[in-house]
């Protein structure tokens, strides 16, 4: 029998649940045993002075890699596709935005900033990178080959995230990318909603791509991890950056982050049927305005989509008629399946309300009423839904009183 890992020996490109299940592993380096070990390390030695000096070893120091960290950065690379050329490990979802944008700016330097981009994404650009002699313009996610129109003699690079946080915008990330790369400039994008399941960015022209392993990576609410996958022309400045700034991660959350790997195709494939169903469901609802959800056929971005995406995971926003905020608190106090918190991609399902008005800057948020953000976990639709009723009974109590 051969080695788990024999994605890279050519013949058919593998489907990625497939990719989830044999990358990274070579069970027969390591005595059989399915998984990877685990290797807690700093110091690494050397048999000899001279291999000390020369540097004579596959790896130096825990910092810089070792065989549990090269595991979980194989089976990224496969799932991102041929045009990968490495991904680097961080800490955060938001570490990996902070690295990525930095291995590519200078002082001097301006950077686009898609308007719907993640709010730290943004905090992180007007204050560290402000700190540092290089300005952000926010332009409209919208805006597609446009974006030329906002170029100047010293932008660098433009980041793009596709559908933008909370309100769950579509990029025309190919048109996008055209056009920066016909001036020389970097793409950065966050691919955290779709996952390279779904989506492959470096195909659509993007160099940089930044997930938040956090999310559907861990899929179990209990790691924090940030991915950076670069193509060709980005890798050596972001592996540089990475290893400057003496960014890794703790072994047990590489782990982890393996773990969730294995299972994350499956678990998106459901994500995504329940997802819609809740959407389609909310949809029918009175008291729904509005759902934002981009695989949803009448969603504005459902064209872009659908070309450039294979699938939708379970995170989107509905907007609801206008009702006072008490009503609102009673739907979400009332839901016992859906959690009130940050983050996502993990098993369970969340809720939160958000109101993007008082930071976007480059296009204005007027949904119309108050809304809402859906995690849709790996519950029973029925009793999703069931408990989505009982909160809406309560939204229109509280509402007429
Ligand atoms: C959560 C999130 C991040 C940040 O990830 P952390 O691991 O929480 O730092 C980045 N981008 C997007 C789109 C996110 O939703």
């Amino acid at each position: 029998m051969k080695d788990a890992d024999d994605n890279q020996h050519g013949g058919d490109p593998l489907h990625p649940e497939t990719i989830a299940v044999t990358g990274g592993r070579r069970p027969f380096d390591n005595h059989g045993f399915v998984n990877p070990p685990v290797y807690h390390a700093s110091t690494v030695l050397y048999p000899t002075a001279a291999d000390q000096v020369a540097h004579r070893n596959r790896y130096s120091y825990g910092r810089r890699g070792t065989p549990t960290s090269e595991a979980l950065e194989t089976v990224l690379m496969e799932l991102e596709g041929p045009l990968c050329a490495g991904v680097a490990l961080v800490p955060s979802g938001l570490a990996a935005i902070s690295t990525a944008i930095l291995a590519v700016v200078s002082a001097g330097d301006h950077i686009l900033v898609s308007d719907s981009a993640y709010r730290p994404t943004r905090t992180f650009c007007d204050t560290v990178l402000a700190r540092l002699g290089v300005t952000t313009t926010y332009y409209d996610p919208l805006i597609g080959a446009g974006i030329a129109g906002l170029f100047l003699p010293n932008t660098r690079a433009v980041f793009c995230e596709a559908p933008g946080s909370q309100s769950f915008d579509m990029q025309d990330i190919p048109a996008i990318a055209k056009a920066a790369h016909a001036k020389g400039l970097v793409v950065l994008a966050d691919n955290t909603w779709a996952t390279p399941v779904f989506c492959r960015p470096l195909e659509l022209g993007v160099d940089l791509v930044i997930q938040a392993g956090t999310k559907y990576i861990g899929g179990h609410s209990d790691l924090m991890l940030g991915t950076i996958s670069a193509n060709e022309k980005t890798h050596k400045a972001l592996m540089n950056t990475v290893h400057t700034l003496g960014l890794c991660v703790g072994p047990d959350d590489m782990f982890l982050a393996q773990r969730g790997v294995r299972t994350m195709p499956v678990r998106l494939a459901r994500h995504q049927e329940s997802g819609l169903a809740v959407a389609r469901w909310l949809k029918a609802r009175p008291e729904v305005l509005r759902v934002l959800h981009p695989a949803l056929e009448d969603d504005p971005g459902h064209a872009i989509w659908k070309r450039d995406f294979t699938g939708a995971s379970g995170l989107f926003s509905v907007v609801l008629k206008p009702v006072p905020e008490a009503a609102v608190h009673a739907l979400l106090d009332t839901l016992k399946l859906f959690g009130m918190g940050f983050s996502w991609g993990g098993y369970e399902s969340l809720a939160i309300v958000f109101d993007c008005a008082d930071y976007r800057t480059a296009t204005p948020w007027a949904p119309g009423g108050p809304t809402l953000r859906l995690h849709i976990g790996l519950e029973n639709v029925d009793d999703l839904t069931a408990d989505l009723e009982r909160g809406f009974a309560a939204l229109n109590a509280a509402a007429q009183t």
